[in-house]
């Protein structure tokens, strides 16, 4: 039977009943190794690191979502950009998104680099810039968007054009929308990566990354590197993110519906300075997003009017609702501080000058009761 809907795909895509038993739900296959009856003579599995049944459903059920052949599952998203990277060889260079995820940020420039790959950062949310930093050595575009904290919008059929004129793969990495807002496939990404610890399993309870293709020689290539390098997930992982998947429709609704709300309450609010949500009309990629994304998501950032640490500081240790942490994606809502967390190893000047403001604020809108979310910063904001 066809079916082309996620909110159905997220259910049965790749899961069929055991046919051992009939167990509606995939099991968890804790085995390390498969019993052959001759040499070579077994049913396609021979060795976990290289195959697992948990993993193959949840890889076809990722695949499907992002309307691509093959998914790939690592241990954490970080084990799934490593992968990518060691597609190339020393000499090539890479030209990414400058507001970046800094755990990708940092396996470029301090792991990477000095294996002789050369990584520019660029503004991608005008293409233009990406077209100026091409050059013959070109071999990968890393694209991510919406970006990390300031919510630009990438305009991804443009670059995937400029990067595929240079013969280069593009790799978009698609954790901030999930499958659900965008798929990157349908604008032209060769490669679609995830941190499926973020919105794919959405319940803050499991590290897992991912990669999609649809070229049948990239596939083979990645499936090299996670086999070899050996980055993969454990079945029980697999199982919870297969079960996390089944609601990835109905919590994006909540977060895209909660975020809009809260976007326009910050808005209006006297303390606030600047509101980042690519939502707003006004936002300078709001077209793109509209073009590309089919909401705007659950993720927001601000600026208090009193740009200084102090009164943002305050407000982080004043929301009750809003837990202070990294990540992001979960069902419940989560704030944090880019300057004093997931951005403090970026010097002051160099901060402020990429636009990352001392009071600028982070929020993972969760799905919660929107009365409740709005009543938590309200009673936060009066205290900043
Ligand atoms: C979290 C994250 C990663 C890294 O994933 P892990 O699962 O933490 O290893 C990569 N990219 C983005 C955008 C992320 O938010």
């Amino acid at each position: 039977m066809k079916y082309n809907h996620i909110e159905t795909k997220v259910l049965h895509a790749g899961i069929e009943p055991d046919p051992s038993t009939g167990a509606i739900m995939t099991p968890i296959f804790q085995t390390s190794t498969y019993v052959q009856a001759a040499p070579g003579d077994h049913k396609g599995y021979e060795y976990a690191r290289t195959q697992n049944p948990t993993r193959n459903a949840l890889q076809q059920n990722l695949a499907a979502l992002e309307q691509m052949k093959y998914g790939l599952c690592f241990s954490t998203g970080m084990g799934a950009v490593d992968a990518c990277i060691k597609l190339l060889s020393p000499g090539d260079e890479v030209i990414a998104t400058n507001d970046l995820y800094g755990g990708s940020y940092r396996i470029f420039t301090t792991v990477f680099a000095k294996m002789g790959i050369k990584f520019h950062f660029v503004d991608m949310s005008n293409p233009d810039n990406v077209s100026a930093a091409i050059n013959s050595q070109t071999k990968m575009v890393w694209v991510e968007t919406p970006t990390n904290p300031l919510l630009k919008i990438i305009d991804i059929e443009s670059v995937a054009k400029i990067g595929h004129q240079a013969g280069a793969i593009v790799v978009v990495d698609n954790t901030f929308s999930s499958p659900y807002l965008q798929n990157p496939f349908k604008q032209g990404a060769d490669i679609v990566m995830h941190s499926a610890t973020k919105y794919i399993n959405g319940h803050s309870d499991v590290v897992m990354g991912v990669l999609c293709v649809n070229d049948d020689d990239l596939h083979q290539r990645l499936a090299f590197l996670q086999n070899t390098c050996g980055a993969t997930p454990g079945p029980m992982d697999c199982f919870l993110v297969l079960r996390g998947i089944k609601t990835l429709h109905i919590r994006m609704e909540r977060h895209c519906q909660n975020g809009k709300k809260v976007a326009e309450y910050l808005a209006q609010h006297p303390k606030v300075g600047e509101v980042y949500w690519p939502g707003f009309e006004n936002h300078p990629n709001h077209e793109v997003a509209k073009k590309q994304m089919r909401d705007f998501g659950g993720m927001i950032s601000f600026t208090l009017k009193n740009d200084a640490i102090e009164p943002a500081l305050t407000f982080l240790k004043s929301t009750k609702l809003f837990s202070l942490a990294e990540s992001l994606g979960g069902v419940e809502s989560l704030v944090g501080h880019p300057a004093t967390m997931t951005h403090a190893s970026i010097p002051k000047e160099q901060r402020i000058a990429n636009g990352l403001k001392d009071s600028l604020i982070r929020l993972s809108v969760g799905i919660e009761h929107i009365d409740d979310l709005i009543a938590d910063l309200d009673a936060a904001l009066a205290t900043a």
